[in-house]
């Protein structure tokens, strides 16, 4: 039977949505493309404010009209444009929230002032509803601030209609078109922002599927090439030397033969799980293969590479598996050394790997020499 698509309201969340989600993260992932948009749309707007001055308006008096060119051009394009500036200069990002929140509000105040000062209002009132729509909407505002600024403006629309618009049937339709822009600017900033969490957990999740092994939870052989990029343009850059291991499972064939597939990925899990536990945080892990690891140890010198070596071995040979008696492994280790590439490193790791396998198994065998 075809299973039922889950609708959901689109101002919801899925229901498992805050487990995995991190504010910071999000912030920090939403932030340039939020500062592009501010900036990109505060520019627009300026320029929309100094086009304005250019319109002919009849309808207003020579009194008015000069009013509302010089807010237009001397007051509220200024400060947009400011904004502009301040979102495309990364470093001021902080004051950009507020100023962005203080603006329409600006403009909304300038607007009750012009309003008093038209006997024609009708062709203005437009300006007060767009503002309220551009906060939530256009402007990039993040949603907090928007309905704060959004919550004044409206607020200054309806106090100054009240005062100026002197017919109560206009007025009535004033309000009614004040309610129409918060509610549907609400809503449509809700949405915008409900869709922008999913689309940033969906990259999240896509991102962790692509560099994770399922059965292990380890990084996959697809992200060990960026890792290892990552660390040899370090080791270059600042001297600091990390060393790389092999960790392959004995005669992990006949754990498979034995007890069958399942306890084969069991035995494969804990030992993923051992490993991971016994290096540092700053270390990574990676399924290589079947049965064998990559571990790359950053920092580490001869002897720190050796210490971490035995501990790993020991901390597997010591290990309670569940299914099986008793797991070892082999090891080949290696530094880095300058002239390396990513294959030279590994084939000499798993060079040391294969003589500890010749050696007799459950040890580790380096090749730190340099040449
Ligand atoms: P050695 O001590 O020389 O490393 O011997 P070994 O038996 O560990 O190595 P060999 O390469 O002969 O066998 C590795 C086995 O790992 C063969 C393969 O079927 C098994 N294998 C690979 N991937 C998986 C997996 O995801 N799950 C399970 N259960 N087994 C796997
Ligand atoms: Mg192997
Ligand atoms: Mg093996």
């Amino acid at each position: 039977m075809q299973k039922k698509p889950e609708y959901s309201l689109p101002f919801e969340l899925p229901s498992n949505f805050s487990s995995g989600f991190s504010s910071d993260l999000y912030e920090q992932w939403d932030k340039p493309a939020r500062q592009a948009q501010i900036s990109a749309v505060a520019l627009l707007t300026a320029f929309l404010y100094i086009i304005i001055g250019f319109i002919d308006k009849p309808w207003a008096s020579e009194q008015a009209q000069a009013l509302m060119l010089t807010v237009h051009w001397f007051l509220i394009a200024p400060v947009l444009l400011t904004i502009s500036f301040l979102a495309y200069k990364n470093w001021f990002y902080s004051f950009v929230k507020p100023v962005l929140a203080l603006a329409p509000v600006l403009a909304m105040l300038c607007h009750a002032y012009v309003l008093s000062k038209l006997g024609h209002y009708a062709p203005f009132l437009a300006e007060g509803y767009l503002c309220v729509f551009w906060t939530f909407i256009v402007s990039g505002a993040t949603f907090r601030w928007a309905i704060g600024s959004a919550s004044i403006s409206s607020i200054i629309l309806l106090v100054s209609g009240f005062y100026t618009i002197n017919s109560l049937d206009i007025y009535v339709m004033h309000v009614f078109w004040v309610f129409c822009s918060f509610s549907f600017g609400f809503l449509g900033a809700l949405i915008f922002l409900r869709l922008k969490k999913i689309n940033f957990m969906t990259q999240r999740e896509l991102l962790h599927m692509a560099v994770t092994d399922e059965l292990t939870g380890a990084f996959n052989r697809n992200h060990l090439n960026s890792i290892l990029s990552h660390e040899m343009a370090r080791d270059l850059r600042y001297d600091n030397k990390f060393g790389l291991l092999i960790v392959d499972i004995d005669y992990f064939k006949n754990i498979n033969d034995s007890f069958g597939h399942a306890v084969g990925d069991e035995v494969l899990l804990k030992t993923a799980q051992v490993l991971s536990r016994s290096i540092r945080s700053s270390d990574t892990l990676v399924r290589w293969g079947g049965e064998e690891f990559v571990i790359i140890a950053i920092e580490v010198d001869e002897e720190a590479l050796r210490h971490l070596c035995e501990n790993l071995r020991l901390s597997i040979e010591g290990a309670h598996y569940s299914s099986v008696e008793k797991v070892t492994v082999s090891i080949g280790a290696t530094l880095f050394r300058k002239n390396d590439t990513q294959d030279r490193l590994l084939l000499r790791a798993d060079k040391a790997l294969y003589e500890a396998k010749e050696k007799g198994r459950n040890r580790t065998a380096y090749k730190i020499d340099p040449g």
